[in-house]
């Protein structure tokens, strides 16, 4: 899935680290012959790098991001009080990431493309729900859930 770069920072290696707007990171590491990226190693390569994108895996892999940590959460909800909004397809905003929570019952959870796969979501369990990523939830009978939504923890 196609992120923006919005900065970069080093890793405890001294590698460079590409800050995508997903909040995960890629490392852009200038290892030559074997990877080659000589703008990395100058500010003024990294800035002009600025705004271009990477496909970032673990997007498609649905990893929560670290340093991310759940601050909000939404009511309880029911198969009678789920919004509309959530039964229909929508999206987080950018860098948005949330968890569906099941207390109870079994929620159905349908995430599009570019990752296009359909869970089941159980009681005690938890789904990662991408930013800008189409999805939609459906109770399969009586259920009990509530969202989470995370916070970069700075
Ligand atoms: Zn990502």
């Amino acid at each position: 899935m196609k992120r923006t770069i919005i900065g970069f920072h080093l890793d405890e290696n001294g590698d460079w680290v590409a800050n995508l707007d997903c909040a995960h990171g890629q490392h852009v590491r200038h290892r030559p012959p074997f990877v080659s990226r000589p703008w990395v190693v100058s500010e003024a390569g990294r800035e002009a790098m600025l705004g271009t994108e990477l496909d970032c895996a673990r997007c498609e892999r649905m990893e929560w991001p670290e340093g991310c940590v759940a601050c909000r959460r939404t009511p309880e909800f029911d198969e009678t009080t789920v919004p509309a909004g959530l039964r229909s397809e929508h999206t987080t905003r950018r860098g948005v990431w949330a968890r569906v929570h099941v207390v109870r019952g079994v929620l159905r959870y349908h995430v599009g493309p570019p990752i296009d796969r359909s869970f089941q979501v159980g009681p005690a369990s938890s789904a990662v729900i991408v930013p800008e990523v189409r999805h939609r939830v459906e109770p399969e009978g009586p259920v009990r859930f509530f969202l989470s939504y995370g916070c970069r923890d700075e």
